[in-house]
């Protein structure tokens, strides 16, 4: 199939081709005529997936063939809501390079920084409106956002949004909303909780599944290190001196555990860079932008802050925490061995995390390759290799039933 089969009109096809898309993603195929035909969806699909050109696209279409009406100012036709800033600022990117022949207006509005300039970006009018919950009541309250012309409504990250508390601010501004909008909810997951809320505000919606909830992409290469707790930060050291190359995320689960490990890996001449929800807006955004520019290699990251940021050609995605849900899991390794390419998910789990490890394996139908041979084994009694060959690296010991094992002794680390 391709983007002419998807009914998209020249400007679109135009800048579409000039991102350097060839043809519709699969959840693109499933959504666009769906949009287009005016239902309202609910989209199981991760970022990576090409979801937002999924619900931009057609909004960007239908916009485009009422610009020809008399115009009385613009009015907020189609409102995206986004959970982080970042995943807003990044949406209204795609709607930006998207609508590039077009002279339908883009705008996002988020918290963390000062609202002054976004109420003047409001009032010279706006077509399509990206914007977090909280900044967007904020400015509701103050009359300078008019949500009573939306026609489309689209909930991103749905199952974030909840995670994070939102969901009394959806209800909200879904109810700021016109009646008889469409609405257009993507989750990268459809927990109980989504499937209520959808209930709630959706009208018969038609269902859109690209990922199975628990899929983990054949081209990662998942590698699963036991080591003990105080020693995470030299096993990261020793990996990093040795084995991992290139475009790097680190996880971990608090914001304290990234700043120490940010200041560590500074000190040990690594170019590093964090985001995590205690740092300002500027300072997230500039961290991205230089991990996006390739000044920095590393990034560490709280889940929270990294999640939906699309970020190309990651080589390698290290848990130096293990998540205690099982699907966050999935969304880290799922940055790496994107668009066909492969990559390496490197897994520590200390003794307290040994059960997040059985949880990990169970939801993925998969074990991982166990690396015992590294110098900070977890069992005491097992031989510490110390290494001295800077190319080979750790050796690893396959696991049963990996798809990684299959790759016989093939050195990919
Ligand atoms: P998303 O899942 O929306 O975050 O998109 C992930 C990445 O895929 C982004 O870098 C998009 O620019 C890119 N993308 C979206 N649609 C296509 C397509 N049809 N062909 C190639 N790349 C795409």
């Amino acid at each position: 199939m391709s983007f002419k089969d998807l009914q998209l009109n020249k400007p679109l096809l135009r800048a579409v081709a000039e991102a350097g898309y060839d043809n519709p993603t699969l959840v693109q195929e499933k959504t666009i005529p769906l949009v287009l035909n005016g239902n309202d969806v609910i989209v199981s699909a991760q970022t990576g997936t090409g979801k937002t050109a999924a619900f931009a696209l057609p909004i960007l279409r239908i916009l485009f063939d009422q610009q020809d009406a008399p115009k009385k100012g613009k009015k907020i036709k189609a409102l995206v809501v986004s959970p982080t800033r970042e995943l807003a600022v990044q949406i209204s990117e795609n709607f930006k390079t998207y609508s590039i022949y077009t002279n339908i207006r883009t705008e996002v509005i988020f918290g963390g920084t000062s609202i002054e300039p976004q109420k003047e970006t409001l009032k010279k009018g706006v077509d399509i409106l990206i914007a977090t919950p909280g900044r967007l009541l904020d400015l509701h309250k103050q009359d300078l956002v008019n949500l009573d012309y939306v026609e489309t409504f689209v909930l991103d990250e749905a199952d974030l949004m909840l995670d994070m508390g939102f969901i009394d601010d959806v209800k909200k501004i879904e109810r700021l909303c016109p009646n008889g909008k469409q609405t257009l909810l993507f989750s990268a997951t459809i927990p109980y909780k989504v499937e209520q809320l959808a209930n709630s505000i959706l009208n018969e919606p038609h269902r859109i599944e690209v990922t199975p909830n628990a899929s983990t992409s054949k081209n990662v290469h998942q590698l699963l290190y036991y080591v003990p707790k105080q020693h995470k930060i030299e096993l990261c050291l020793h990996l990093l001196r040795n084995t991992i190359k290139g475009n790097i995320i680190i996880f971990r689960r608090t914001k304290f555990g990234v700043d120490k490990l940010e200041k560590t890996l500074l000190k040990n001449g690594y170019k590093a860079d964090s985001i995590h929800g205690d740092k300002s807006q500027t300072g997230r955004q500039d961290a991205l932008n230089k991990f996006k520019k390739g000044e920095v290699n590393i990034l560490i990251a709280t889940d929270v802050a990294a999640r939906g940021i699309d970020i190309d050609a990651l080589d390698a995605v290290v848990n130096f925490d293990l998540p205690n849900v099982p699907e966050t899991y999935v969304h880290r390794i799922g940055r790496t061995a994107r668009a066909g390419k492969t990559g390496i998910a490197h897994s520590f789990c200390s003794a307290d995390e040994k059960s997040y490890i059985k949880s990990i394996q169970q939801l993925i139908q998969l074990q991982l390759d166990i690396i015992e041979e590294h110098p900070y084994p977890l069992d005491p009694k097992a031989k510490p290799i110390i290494h001295t060959s800077k190319k080979t690296g750790s050796k690893h010991k396959k696991g049963r039933k990996s798809v990684a094992s299959k790759k016989k002794k093939k050195r990919w680390y």
